[in-house]
């Protein structure tokens, strides 16, 4: 068994659309990013780098590099997956917090751990996502940023 940690924040901004562990979120503004900003799916991308023992998600695909402008972070996932397995290991269990205070995320839990199991190629019940506002307080509270953090178990298979 590994563990590994993962954690991310991106900027709201207008004129971006918000895509969160994979999933399109109607909003008024989305997550600044070089790739799609999908600030769970980079946390979750570390955190099993992390565990693997591979580095972090900015020497796998720098933001440099303009063959990731834009890119959906799903398929980011998939290839950070693919160095895990090929390192011997798979998702035995994968917690997450996304720190937002709007949009309300409450009602889309189930769709994102949905989508995430099926990025991940496990049962949902391997995975679990908790969503959490700041209560208003610092930039998260005041809607000028969504953070994530997400803890992973990976085992030898
Ligand atoms: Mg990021």
């Amino acid at each position: 068994m590994r563990i590994g940690m993962g954690y991310d924040i991106h900027r709201l901004i207008e004129g971006r659309k918000l895509v969160l562990g994979g999933v399109r979120v109607e909003f008024t503004m989305g997550l600044l990013g070089h790739s799609d900003g999908d600030v769970l799916l980079h946390a979750v991308i570390d955190a099993c780098l992390g565990a693997a023992g591979l580095g972090d998600i900015g020497e796998l695909f720098p933001d440099t590099d303009s063959k990731y402008k834009d890119a959906d972070s799903a398929d980011l996932l998939r290839e950070a997956l693919r160095r895990v397995k090929d390192a011997g290991f798979g998702v035995h269990n994968l917690d997450c917090i996304i720190y937002a205070e709007k949009p309300k995320l409450g009602p889309l839990k189930g769709r994102i751990r949905a989508r995430l199991a099926e990025i991940l190629a496990v049962d949902e019940a391997q995975i679990n996502v908790k969503a959490k506002t700041m209560e208003g307080l610092g930039r998260i509270g005041e809607q000028e940023a969504i953070a994530a953090h997400t803890v992973v178990l990976l085992e030898g298979q």
